[in-house]
């Protein structure tokens, strides 16, 4: 006997669940989708306990008879595509016709919907696959679907389910992709009978993004530009943030293309290459691009759900995106002109910095060995700080023995004598270093010591950033922060590291909620502890583009002697290029 059997259909419904339904989150999207495909204009998304309890979307859309309701929880049916040509241009976010049968497989359902030219409404109940009769029963217009106990028969997939804080994590995400899709939607998202957002169909896009991002350093949406443009079928609208306001992240980087949420890898690159040499390595930028094409052009039929989409013309998506973004961005005076292109570290091999920068220097380096060559003249020179130009140089009998002579050069490099040469530092990139190693040892013995804040500054949170600060208490604690909720969705910094005073502490925590949000994607704990210290260093370290006093060269010098790895930055970048003076000789013919 053979031993090949066909599958029964909840069978078939609950594998076909396992590609579509990952986590609560995926339902409430698959659910918002439907109501938004049927019409709606207003949403409402009832959640408990993270969804284990329960989920509940309650739309006012066309809403479905009762054959159409007994039907719509069978696998692959759809009232969206009827032929095989449909699938060329699919106009609605579903029509796979998966969706309600494979939720209807792994979860109690109860659905009542009610279509405009209606009396009364019909009711179904479903549980684990096995399906109750269609009864009429009293509602509204429309449709409410209430998911009870996911997974309650797959005890295996139930284990998997994080905290409720970190699924309601989740499905915050998939409601503010919908919310901000669908900007004349009216929204309202309820966890454990509070309402956590509203937004009405009034609410335009910079305001839902207000809403749906309270950071806490400053408002998003002011440091947004917006661009638009529009050619050959493609239309691209963006709101794009600021270098200033960029993250340790992409998660800030939301693609629409014909108001469905989408990753593209095209589209990422494109995006990073807008903001090449604008951002410093390991930043990424705050991006929300609406693309809008007609649906011929693109398939979306690539992914169960249906977050990649095959473009047929991927150049020319690419192309656009990067000319509308870049255009923008260059034409906008970003706050800190002329200093950004100088964040590029020395022995940088990216392409972005401009020749004319390599010629300033090179120029100030003549200039500097022009003065100094007659080696009486430097004892003289040292005493006259003010000497003509930008060049600057001292000599100091009483400073180490290598670091006699030195100068710093466009604010952000310092050349010094060494005893068989000269070497160039980075002095950012050599600061960031000394900081770092200073922090690994303080922390490697104890806590790091903190200062209580005059006036404790508070910030809003969102439940993910909450649930990440909480599980990481013992990291922030380490770290000398000391954090106090302050409200439902608000907290408060009330101590904060000493070595760290001038950072603005806001802004760090920020950067650390992102940092930690992707703990989740497997940073062990000492990994992490190492990029937040990373962080830490690179925020107070002095920057380039800073004027220098003598006394903090010479400090910074000092402790370059004491620093184990002072040649590489923390993020391995070298820190310091050395040049010896029998080179020097060799190349001004003088052996
Ligand atoms: P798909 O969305 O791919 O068509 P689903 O399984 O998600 O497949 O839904 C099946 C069908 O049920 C839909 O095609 C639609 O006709 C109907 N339906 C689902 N949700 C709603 C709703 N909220 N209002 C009206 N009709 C709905
Ligand atoms: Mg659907």
């Amino acid at each position: 006997m053979g031993q090949i059997a066909v599958l029964d259909q909840n069978m078939v419904n609950m594998i076909a669940a396992g590609e579509v339904i990952e986590r609560p989150a995926s339902v409430v999207k698959e659910l918002v989708e439907n109501s938004i495909d049927a019409g709606a204009t207003k949403i409402t998304v009832t959640i408990e306990d993270g969804g284990r309890k329960l989920m509940s979307i309650t739309d006012n859309g066309c809403g479905m008879d009762a054959d159409d309701l007994a039907r719509a929880f069978e696998s692959h049916t759809t009232s969206k595509i009827k032929a095989s040509s449909d699938l060329l241009g699919i106009s609605t976010l579903g029509f796979r016709g998966e969706a309600l049968a494979s939720i209807a497989s792994i979860a109690q359902i109860r659905a009542v919907s009610r279509t405009k030219d209606s009396t009364c409404a019909n009711c179904i109940e479903i549980d684990c696959g096995s399906k109750g009769i269609v009864s009429p029963c009293s509602a509204d217009y429309g449709t409410t679907i209430q998911i009870r106990d996911i997974f309650y028969k797959l005890p295996a997939r139930r284990k998997f389910l994080k905290t409720a804080n970190t699924e309601m994590g989740h499905i915050t995400e998939q409601f503010t992709r919908i919310a901000l899709a669908n900007e004349n939607l009216d929204l309202t998202l309820i966890r454990n009978g509070k309402e956590l957002y509203r937004l009405s169909d009034k609410d335009d896009l910079r305001r839902r993004i207000t809403k749906l991002f309270p950071m806490s350093s400053s408002d998003i949406s002011e440091n947004l530009i917006e661009a638009e443009s529009s050619e050959k079928g493609l239309h691209v609208h963006t709101l794009m943030g600021k270098p200033l306001i960029s993250r340790t992240n992409n998660r800030f980087q939301y693609v629409f293309l014909n108001g469905r949420f989408i990753r593209d890898k095209f589209i990422s690159h494109a995006i990073k290459e807008a903001y090449r040499g604008l951002l410093e390595p390991g930043r990424f930028p705050v991006v929300f691009l609406f693309i809008r094409m007609r649906f011929e052009d693109y398939d979306v039929n690539v992914h169960p759900t249906k977050i990649e989409v095959r473009f047929y013309n991927a150049n020319l998506v690419h192309s656009q995106i990067l000319g509308a973004l870049r255009e923008k961005l260059l034409g906008t005076n970003l706050e800190m002109p002329g200093k950004l292109p100088e964040m590029q570290h020395a022995g940088s091999t990216s392409r972005s910095s401009p020749p004319a920068r390599d010629h300033r220097i090179a120029d100030a380096m003549a200039e500097f060995f022009r003065k100094h060559r007659p080696v009486q003249m430097q004892q003289q020179l040292g005493f006259h700080p003010s000497s003509p130009g930008k060049v600057h140089a001292v000599s100091r009998e009483k400073s180490a023995q290598y670091d006699r002579i030195y100068l710093q050069i466009h604010d952000s490099f310092i050349v010094a004598q060494t005893e068989d040469g000269f070497v160039i530092i980075d002095q950012h990139a050599l600061h960031e270093r000394i900081i770092y190693e200073d922090l690994c040892r303080r922390i490697r013995k104890n806590k790091l010591q903190s200062q209580r804040l005059l006036i404790p500054e508070s910030f809003e949170v969102t439940v993910s950033a909450a649930e990440a600060l909480k599980a990481n208490a013992e990291l922030t604690d380490k770290l000398g922060i000391e954090l106090v909720p302050f409200g439902p969705r608000t907290m408060a910094v009330q101590a904060f590291p000493t070595l760290l005073s001038s950072v603005q502490p806001l802004d760090f925590i920020q950067d650390l909620i992102d940092l930690l949000d992707r703990k989740d994607a497997g940073l062990d704990a000492e990994r992490l502890l190492d990029e937040v210290l990373n962080m830490a260093a690179c925020k107070a370290a002095i920057k380039a583009g800073q004027k220098l006093t003598d006394s903090e060269i010479e400090q910074l010098l000092a402790d370059r002697q004491q620093t184990e790895s002072a040649s590489r930055c923390p993020h391995g970048r070298p820190t310091t290029i050395k040049f010896s003076i029998s080179e020097l000789e060799k190349q001004f013919k003088r052996t």
